[in-house]
């Protein structure tokens, strides 16, 4: 890292760098580089801090992955690249599986980005081979592993295209996404949105899940109950009053 500490956007060049050498090593699509661009520019609005709202949200995730009986994490070429290790985390504390997923797919990005999450610590990583298809939209997000996200209950799909999203809600799946824009496709159309920047969400979601590892059946039933409508909505109001403060 060329950025002193000291600097005082130290944490954003961070991810920055962290973002350029995914691209470099393969992982990272040139488009994914641009739509961390549009992240950062929310995350900047946001104050570069999680909101009351989707902690709120976080934690009926978190609820909502221990209720789960197959919970699969979707990960593409920008999560590795920023938080291969924290999908492992998640995985190990919600007993998720990992599913390599790609909108610009390869097999060369594909085996690169299963390396990646293997040096971070996963056993079992699958996506190599995809074999079932989910219906409802064209792009190559539809190919996946029948023991992964097509067999999953309750699928988290961080940075993502509304349109995968849509059709997984329409085959009855829960999907949780983590999308810095609370006006996106995918936000108004998953289950549970967090809004909030996956360096921050991910660690988040797993130590709420560590937390409530404890709590039985109902106590968790009680905080899955969520109106993702309701929280979208505070959210862009916690947005609004953000903004009119910043110049007031
Ligand atoms: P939709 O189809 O849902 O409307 P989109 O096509 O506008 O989505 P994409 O180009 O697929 O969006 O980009 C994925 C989303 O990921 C964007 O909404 C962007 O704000 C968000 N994003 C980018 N970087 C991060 C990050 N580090 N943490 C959380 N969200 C991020």
């Amino acid at each position: 890292m060329t950025v002193p500490k000291s600097h005082p956007r130290y944490e954003s060049l961070r991810i920055r760098e962290m973002l350029s050498a995914g691209f470099l090593s393969g992982a990272v699509a040139l488009e994914g580089v641009m739509a961390h661009g549009r992240g950062e520019a929310l995350d900047y609005i946001l104050g570069e801090e999680t909101p009351t709202t989707s902690k709120a949200a976080a934690r009926a995730a978190a609820a909502t992955l221990l209720l789960s009986s197959y919970p699969v994490i979707s990960v593409n070429g920008n999560v590795a690249a920023l938080c291969s290790r924290e999908i492992v985390n998640l995985s190990c504390v919600s007993s998720s599986k990992i599913e390599v997923n790609l909108f610009y797919d390869s097999m060369q990005r594909r085996r690169i980005i299963i390396g990646m999450l293997r040096r971070a610590g996963a056993r079992e990583v699958l996506g190599l081979e995809k074999t079932s298809v989910i219906e409802g939209f064209e792009s190559a997000r539809r190919m996946t592993s029948y023991d992964g996200i097509y067999k999953a209950d309750t699928v988290i799909v961080p940075l993502e295209d509304g349109d995968r999203t849509q059709s997984l809600v329409d085959m009855g799946k829960k999907v949780i996404t983590i999308d810095l824009n609370p006006l996106s496709r995918t936000a108004r159309t998953a289950s549970i949105t967090i809004v909030d920047n996956i360096v921050r969400a991910l660690p988040l979601l797993a130590s709420y899940c560590r937390e409530m590892k404890s709590y039985d059946t109902k106590q968790l039933e009680e905080i899955v109950e969520f109106d993702n409508m309701i929280n979208l909505k505070e959210c862009v109001q916690h947005i609004k009053e953000g903004l009119k403060d910043s110049y007031a």
